[in-house]
């Protein structure tokens, strides 16, 4: 395996460091497949997998792992609990079928998936992820897909303030009051769906074609790029290997200030993807 590229880590409010960004396996169905990508993103530097146990690929995602050959200490791995194991007797059993499809001892992330509110267990929940790190089992915890409400809600009824909120977050849909939310409180934002998912064409964002074009990389790069100086982790998902080289490839530029105000234009508001409250599956 290749030494890792030249990456920003950031630093959670645990201590540790998170690799900001990383790779994402939401919807690598195929078993073989999903392994062949993890090794491949390995091989390429990356040190950071975003999988859950809703994606049905953890086992795949800990055979890569382990066949990386890659000291455990230079991985981060994040995984999530899905709603219907949210709960206190749950949550503890769901991580532990999640670390032994990983083929881990621990994660250095784990995150309620959604609030799911009209299932009412979202602050039991974090109160057994609290547990759940106490005892080392996950050395950082947080959430996703949580409004300042359910932020709210937790942070009075528990005693540890989550790393991380993971939410959509792409130039269409910019997040800025739940992001400025966690900033005052020491939660780091991850960004999923960072390239909209493709839900969306990015090159009709007025202004990113011009700004790949200034800084001679892809639109994919300069979106990219744009989160990290944001302050925000990515892990965008591709099967690939190309597209995984060129998403890590954005260490080497830097978008300017009015480059930053371009970008910060093209926020619409507009989700592609499911609200939270909504969440409730
Ligand atoms: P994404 O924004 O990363 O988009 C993925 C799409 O972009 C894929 O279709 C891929 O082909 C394309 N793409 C990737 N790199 C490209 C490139 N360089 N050039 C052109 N096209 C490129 O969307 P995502 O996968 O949904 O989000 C990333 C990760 O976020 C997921 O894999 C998952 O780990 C996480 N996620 C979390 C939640 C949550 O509820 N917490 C929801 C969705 C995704």
């Amino acid at each position: 395996m290749t030494a890792p590229a030249e990456q920003a880590r950031l630093t959670l409010n645990t201590g540790a460091t998170i690799p900001q960004v990383g790779l994402g396996v939401f919807k690598i169905d195929d078993d073989a497949e999903c392994e062949r990508v993890v090794l491949d993103a390995l091989e390429l530097g990356y040190r950071h997998i975003d999988t859950a146990m809703i994606y049905r690929n953890e086992a795949a995602v800990g055979r890569a792992l382990a066949k990386s050959g890659i000291p455990r200490e230079e991985l981060f791995v994040t995984t999530k609990v899905w709603n219907s194991d949210q709960g206190a007797t749950e949550t503890p059993a769901a991580l532990a079928t999640s670390l032994e499809l990983l083929g881990l001892d621990y994660v250095d992330l784990y995150l309620i998936h959604w609030p799911a509110p009209t299932r009412g267990r979202y602050v039991e929940t974090w109160l057994a992820l609290e547990e759940l790190a106490a005892k080392g089992l996950s050395k950082a915890i947080g959430v996703s897909n949580f409004e300042p409400e359910h932020l709210e809600a937790i942070l009075e009824a528990g005693n540890v303030v989550p790393a991380i909120n993971q939410v959509e977050l792409h130039p269409a849909f910019q997040q800025r009051t739940v992001r400025a939310f966690g900033e005052q409180r020491g939660i780091l934002t991850e960004a999923w769906g960072p390239l909209g998912q493709g839900k969306y064409e990015l090159a009709e964002l007025p202004g990113l074609n011009e700004l790949a074009q200034k800084h001679g990389k892809t639109i994919q790069q300069i979106v990219l790029r744009w989160h990290i100086q944001e302050g925000v982790i990515v892990f965008p998902k591709s099967v690939r290997k190309e597209r995984l080289a060129e998403n890590l490839a954005v260490f080497d530029f830097a978008l300017d200030a009015e480059d930053m105000a371009v970008m910060e234009a093209m926020d619409s508001g507009k989700r592609v993807g499911t609200h939270p409250d909504d969440g409730n599956w």
